[in-house]
């Protein structure tokens, strides 16, 4: 097959998702007060209103309806004060009541957008992208979202012993009605996307959104936010839609991406051989990096959709809006601009930092231990110094920050003190006093440093005479191996650059 940058030359890819968000921080069940948690043994979390028994009744729960309208808000959407619950019929294991209670043509949130910014290697999947078009070598995008509703999961299926866990091969299949009854909204946008990789950038905007929101823990890996993929192509410069395919089993943003990079080259291989796409559900496996045929859509399928006549409809008063929106804290976007602005952030530092609502507090509270100079260099040590394994506190970081920006000691020796305060809780600064850990500037010890790399590295000396100037980058390295990552980069820098210049 074509490569997807070749392909969307020709051919203009449309896509819309349909995601699916478990409100996993709630503690209690859509319409029932089981608790909700997946960790328990199966069937363990189940009463007669989630296993559908006759004559039980639903009750809402309040917070769900919160969240929802939360989530609403944070993407612009219309909060509709009058919305109805409606049954959707279909016959299979894991809904015992079968129906579905989810929203009819007016869900909680109608009609909003959500911004994106696409940069990098990905932006070039455009073809009339540009980098002059943008300093930061990206562009933006808003996409139209058609609603955000509300429904109740359905109970989790394990099929054994089939292939990647599809039901055709299956021997056996076990039913967890844990999961049954569990508070979803379903997003689905409006076919806005163009891009691979704008699906993925948006599928990870949406994910920071709801985390930030504290309404999931939006896992894709655990199936806490499912996303089913739609996409059709056109030729470019046309306008009608195409007939689109629809993607499932999507654990990964790297999945999304690639299942949609493989289906529009797929779909641009049946249309240039004089084919016609059909109207299917796909299935991404990606061991083998393909879609296959899960089943094909001849007509649509009938749920016989009507108002749920066990729930009223639901009113909701400007007082419970009001509220909802006092609980939206600030949007990652909005946390972005604000660290650029206070902190003199550089952009996608901080919006890596405004990513994830628990690294961005932990930054701000690092922050506000420092010297206002010295912000930049926490935001440094955060991206470039911490991983997730690392048991550091806020205060060491704004410790070793300081250290750093006040060139005390070299990014070397900040990584070993952080490997001996790790998980100690100790102070880097009494460490670094305690051990004499000292950058030194003592050009006199740092010149003869210099001229012993200088003797060793006669290849990339005659490299750098010959005009290679990049190999300073190397010889800069070798100094700080050899002085144990104690000696000043940029005085070794400024030292090397001085020696070539005189004996070339
Ligand atoms: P279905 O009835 O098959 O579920 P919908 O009209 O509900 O289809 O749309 C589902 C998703 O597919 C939405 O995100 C929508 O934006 C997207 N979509 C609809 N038509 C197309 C198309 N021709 N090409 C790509 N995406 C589409
Ligand atoms: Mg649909
Ligand atoms: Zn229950």
């Amino acid at each position: 097959m074509r490569l997807l940058r070749e392909v969307l030359r020709d051919w203009e890819a449309v896509i819309g998702l349909e995601v699916h968000t478990e409100l996993t921080t709630l503690k209690t069940k859509m319409f029932c007060d089981c608790r909700l948690s997946h960790d328990d043994p199966p069937n363990s979390n189940v009463c007669p209103v989630c296993l559908g028994m006759p004559g039980a009744l639903p009750v809402p729960n309040e917070k769900a309806i919160e969240y929802i309208v939360m989530a609403g808000l944070a993407t612009d959407c219309q909060i509709q004060r009058r919305s109805l619950f409606y049954r959707k019929h279909y016959f299979y294991p894991d809904m015992s009541k079968n129906f579905q209670t989810t929203q009819g043509p007016v869900a909680f949130c109608m009609h909003g957008h959500l911004d994106l910014e696409v940069t990098g290697e990905g932006a070039t999947e455009r073809p009339d992208f540009t980098v002059e078009k943008d300093p930061d070598g990206g562009y933006m995008a808003s996409i139209r979202i058609l609603r955000i509703h509300m429904e109740e999961d359905a109970a989790k299926m394990v099929h054994v012993g089939g292939s990647e866990g599809r039901i055709a091969s299956a021997t056996e299949s076990l039913i967890d009605y844990n999961r049954c009854g569990t508070p979803l909204i379903e997003l689905v946008t409006q076919p806005d996307l163009r891009t691979p990789e704008e699906a993925r950038v948006f599928m990870e905007r949406l994910r920071q959104t709801f985390l930030t929101l504290g309404i999931s823990d939006c896992s894709l890996e655990s199936g806490s936010m499912r996303c089913d993929g739609n996409v059709s192509i056109r030729r470019r410069g046309a306008r009608g839609l195409g007939t689109k395919t629809e993607m499932k089993n999507i654990n990964s943003f790297k999945s999304l991406h690639d299942a949609l990079a493989y289906e529009i080259c797929r779909q641009a291989e049946v249309l240039e051989a004089g084919g016609v796409v059909r109207q299917e559900t796909r299935h991404w496996e990606p061991s083998k990096r393909r879609t296959v045929v899960m089943r094909v859509k001849e007509t649509a399928d009938d749920y016989r959709m009507y108002p749920d006549p066990d729930l009223a409809p639901f009113c909701l008063s400007d007082d419970f809006v009001a509220r909802c929106r006092a609980r939206v804290p600030e949007l990652p976007l909005e946390k972005r601009d604000r660290f650029v602005v206070a902190y003199a952030l550089k952009r996608a530092d901080a919006a890596q930092l405004a990513a994830d609502p628990r690294v961005a507090s932990f930054f701000e509270e690092a922050a506000c231990a420092v010297a206002k100079e010295h912000v930049p260099m926490v935001a440094n040590v955060i991206i470039n110094l911490l991983s997730a394994t690392k048991a550091v506190t806020s205060a060491q970081v704004a410790s070793l920050a300081t250290l750093l920006a006040t060139d005390a000691i070299t990014f070397m020796q900040a990584r070993e003190v952080l490997e001996l305060v790790d998980g100690t809780g100790d102070d880097p600064q009494r460490l670094v006093d305690e051990r004499g850990m000292r950058q030194s500037t003592d050009t006199e010890a740092l010149a003869a440093t210099v001229d012993e790399v200088l003797a060793r590295c006669v290849d990339q000396v005659r490299q750098y005479r010959e005009g290679n100037k990049k190999v300073i980058g190397y010889l800069v390295g070798q100094c700080m191996r050899t002085s144990r990552g104690t000696g000043n980069p940029k005085l070794f820098n400024t030292i090397l650059c001085e020696r070539l210049a005189q004996e070339g």
